[in-house]
């Protein structure tokens, strides 16, 4: 007998509800964390009262109206709305791309003539099968759309030429001809209450849980302490490099407490032209509506993933993604482990899909113990 059924590699979203599922079904779990606290990415700082997304802004929205009523049982949420501002140069416009973006860019009015301008920037183009993600967004959005809010951001956030990444990317953002500022499609939205942590903490309550332990260390002692692993750190580490490494990106963040009560009248502002350094500049308090006299901001700067950094993004352009297909048959045959969660799976997950992806695993695993 083994002291645990679960070993769990990762007290992020994806091993969290692995670990609040299987508690549930009398599983016992030991769920350990290289970093010195849970939560992974969704982690919140207490910093002057403000509830600061220590690892990147984290808004929930989902379509799927089972995963909000699931995460609603971990936390109460607020009504906060993504609506982003972005700067290009000495312009600013609002985002995603609707009818204000148009509004601004040409002083039009009606969707009539947006779309009048569009067709003809994306005549111009010649394009009619978007191949990459610059063909993609020329072919959504015509030339000055691309140029001032999408070329330079993009680049930046990825460290690749538009004409190397994927068209899903942009996909991600809606495009739309009413007035609508609203950054999701997703029929629901919004902030937990209290910050992400408090949900993590109570989706752990049953496990056994150690922070600042490094699984491959842990290993060489522990080897046989459950009887099977969850692991959602990287993939590529977890088979020592030995087909290669996948490529990920890694962010760095300049957080800064202000002595004012309000920086920038904005959650999130990005900042789409190629001089200015950083992507986005986040100011949390406006997450949750803070009243504080204080504020925290968080300037955020993109760069290429090298061992000792956090990965943040992976990589999903065609070679990382044969990559990854070929430590996934690796990963099918390694007995006893599952992998998860972003970085397990090497994808480009929301909270929403990670919540999912963990439900869908763990539906598995019970069917096949039966
Ligand atoms: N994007 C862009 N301009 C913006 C914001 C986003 O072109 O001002 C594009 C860009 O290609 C980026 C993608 O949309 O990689 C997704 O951006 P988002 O900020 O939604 O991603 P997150 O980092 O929040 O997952």
């Amino acid at each position: 007998m083994k002291k645990y059924d679960y070993l769990i590699v990762g007290a992020g979203l994806y091993g969290a509800v692995m670990a609040y599922e299987l508690g549930k079904k009398g599983k016992s779990c030991l769920v350990i964390d290289k970093r010195d606290h849970i939560a992974g990415n969704i982690y919140c700082e207490d910093v002057e009262g403000i509830h600061v997304h220590k690892y990147g802004a984290h808004i929930f929205h989902t379509s799927d109206k089972n995963i909000w009523d699931y995460i609603n049982r971990f936390a109460e949420f607020n009504h906060y709305i993504n609506s982003p501002v972005a700067v290009y140069k000495d312009e600013l416009y609002n985002l995603p791309f609707n009818m204000n973006t148009f509004s601004k860019m040409w002083g039009i009015k009606t969707p009539e003539e947006a779309k009048k301008i569009i067709e003809r920037q994306r005549k111009e183009t010649g394009i009619t099968e978007p191949k990459n993600l610059e063909e993609q967004a020329l072919f959504l959005g015509g030339k000055d759309i691309y140029e001032k809010l999408i070329k330079g951001y993009t680049e930046k956030q990825w460290g690749r030429k538009c004409t190397e990444l994927p068209a899903f990317i942009i996909k991600r953002l809606p495009f739309r001809f009413v007035y609508d500022n609203n950054y999701f499609n997703d029929r629901y939205q919004g902030i937990p209450i209290g910050g992400y942590t408090p949900i993590v903490e109570k989706m752990l309550e049953k496990a056994d849980v150690r922070t600042g332990v490094d699984f491959f260390e842990f290993r060489k002692q522990n080897a046989d302490i459950a009887e099977k692993i969850i692991f959602t750190g990287m993939i590529d580490e977890y088979f020592d490099y030995r087909l290669g490494a996948l490529e990920y990106r890694s962010v760095r963040f300049e957080t800064e407490v202000l002595d004012c009560d309000n920086y920038q009248g904005n959650a999130v502002v990005n900042y789409t032209d190629s001089e200015v350094p950083y992507t986005r500049v986040i100011e949390h308090k406006h997450f949750e509506f803070g009243k504080q006299e204080k504020t925290v901001i968080s300037r955020e700067y993109s760069s290429e993933w090298v061992v000792g950094m956090e990965p943040y993004y992976p990589v999903n352009d065609e070679k990382n993604n044969a990559l990854f297909e070929q430590y996934k048959k690796l990963a099918d045959s390694e007995k006893n482990v599952i992998f998860g969660g972003r970085l397990g799976n090497y994808k480009y997950y929301d909270m929403d899909k990670v919540i999912a992806a963990a439900l869908e695993q763990f539906e598995k695993i019970m069917q096949t113990a039966e």
